[in-house]
């Protein structure tokens, strides 16, 4: 979900309250400002939290009698009040504040105590899972524990190795119509591998990235699953794959995709860079992004790419611009448009239904997704943020069982947006 912490793409975070963030959204197209309401510079954090992070936190976390609560925000007053919470770092938010619902994980050493917080200003809420810890589990199964490395598949998830393999593995295979390639390194030095396919026909070009928010499994897993579509089953998707050159990135950010697999699965909890305990990996998707962002522009520059896809989970949503303002972009009906024909082909495979909107039509105000970003700087008309499964039984510890039931579905949402084109 967009809840996530900020990156350079993303614009600015969700420090302050929630009057400080709609006001403050005109910084929604600069990078992002690390840290300003502390103003500790990211540099220090980053040697500080590397430490921090490969000394203190060796193990793996455990989640087992952590809930997650859905509130239900109405008032203005609701929504501060959630944002003041926000500022414990014990809560972790799995969503943005917002309404109609916001969830947030509450380790059960803080159930009283934010009981008792709510019993000075209550708002509507309930359990939306129980034990978060059974479902990490779940989520894990098929996995090895060793974390050793196997083909891929989509039964269940897999490492970033293995996912970085298969694309090499179709560049091997499919030489005519793949090239893999770094568009350069992650913070900590993994390469940020990027898919091309290309049949050599197209004129137009699509982008799709996933995973830059490291929980969100389901969010790479489905790109790979869109690669396969593309590229194994070339023979039936032939007319989709000529009408654009593709470019994914299927691994966002790499660092934190496997911190999440080692280390904390829900890094939320402490992924604040301004705090203290701080140990996420998002904040250093700041060098990912900041790829993203040299190598998207100038191959933009004759204004080729027609379509920007960046892959989230969870909520069942596709979102067009903007998220900073309640003003439409100016050709929000053909976004909408074509927001439709997606979501309907979406819906026509397993029934999965989504809401199509502007981020702040559905979401009141939120942190500046990259579609934000790459529809205002990049110029790219049709810029989507997806929201993948679910809506909040699993959030996003979505079992390996869905995984080919959300490739299914977001790959028909795919085609169809690709046949718009033809
Ligand atoms: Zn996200």
């Amino acid at each position: 979900m967009i809840s996530d912490r900020p990156n350079p793409i993303h614009g600015s975070g969700s420090q302050g309250s929630v009057d400080d963030r709609v006001s403050g959204r005109v910084r929604a197209m600069i990078p992002f400002e690390p840290c300003v309401s502390v103003g500790r510079p990211l540099q220090d954090m980053k040697s500080l939290g590397l430490l921090l992070l490969a000394t203190i936190v060796a193990a793996e976390q455990r989640y087992d009698g952590y809930e997650v609560l859905r509130f239900y925000p109405e008032t203005h007053e609701d929504l501060a009040f959630l944002a003041e919470l926000r500022k414990d770092n014990r809560l972790d938010f799995w969503t943005e504040i917002r309404r109609p619902t916001t969830d947030v994980m509450v380790p059960p050493s803080m159930m009283n105590e934010l009981q008792r917080l709510l019993s000075s200003h209550p708002i509507a809420h309930d359990t939306m899972i129980p034990d978060v810890q059974k479902l990490v589990d779940l989520q894990r199964a098929g996995m090895p524990e060793d974390g050793s490395p196997r083909a891929m598949s989509w039964d269940s998830y897999h490492r970033l190795s293995d996912i970085h393999d298969y694309l090499d593995e179709l560049a091997a295979s499919y030489p005519d119509l793949v090239t893999v390639f770094s568009i350069g390194e992650s913070f900590e030095g993994r390469d940020l591998k990027m898919i091309k396919i290309s049949s050599g026909v197209a004129t137009q070009k699509i982008w799709i990235d996933a995973g830059i928010h490291a929980r969100e499994w389901i969010a790479p897993a489905t790109a790979t699953y869109i690669i396969r579509e593309l590229v194994e089953n070339y023979d039936a998707n032939k007319d989709i794959v000529d009408t654009f050159d593709w470019y994914i990135f299927p691994a966002h950010n790499p660092d934190g995709y496997e911190y999440t697999h080692t280390n904390v699965r829900s890094p939320g909890a402490s992924d604040d860079p301004c705090s203290d305990i701080f140990a996420g990996p998002e904040p250093f998707s700041e060098s990912e992004t900041a790829a993203v962002e040299s190598f998207l522009i100038p191959e933009n520059a004759d204004g080729s790419f027609q379509v920007f896809l960046t892959v989230h989970s969870y909520s069942q949503v596709w979102l067009s611009p903007w998220s900073w303002t309640l003003e439409l972009p100016v050709d929000y009906d053909d976004l909408r448009e074509l927001g439709e024909i997606a979501i309907t082909a979406l819906a026509e495979v397993h029934g999965t239904e989504y809401e199509f909107g502007a981020t702040t039509e559905i979401f009141y105000f939120a942190p500046g997704p990259s579609d934000d970003w790459a529809k205002g700087a990049a110029g790219i008309k049709y810029a989507y943020t997806i929201e993948l499964r679910d809506t909040g039984t699993f959030g996003f510890l979505l079992p390996p069982e869905q995984i080919i039931p959300t490739g299914e579905e977001t790959w028909a949402a795919v085609a169809a947006v690709a046949r718009f084109f033809q």
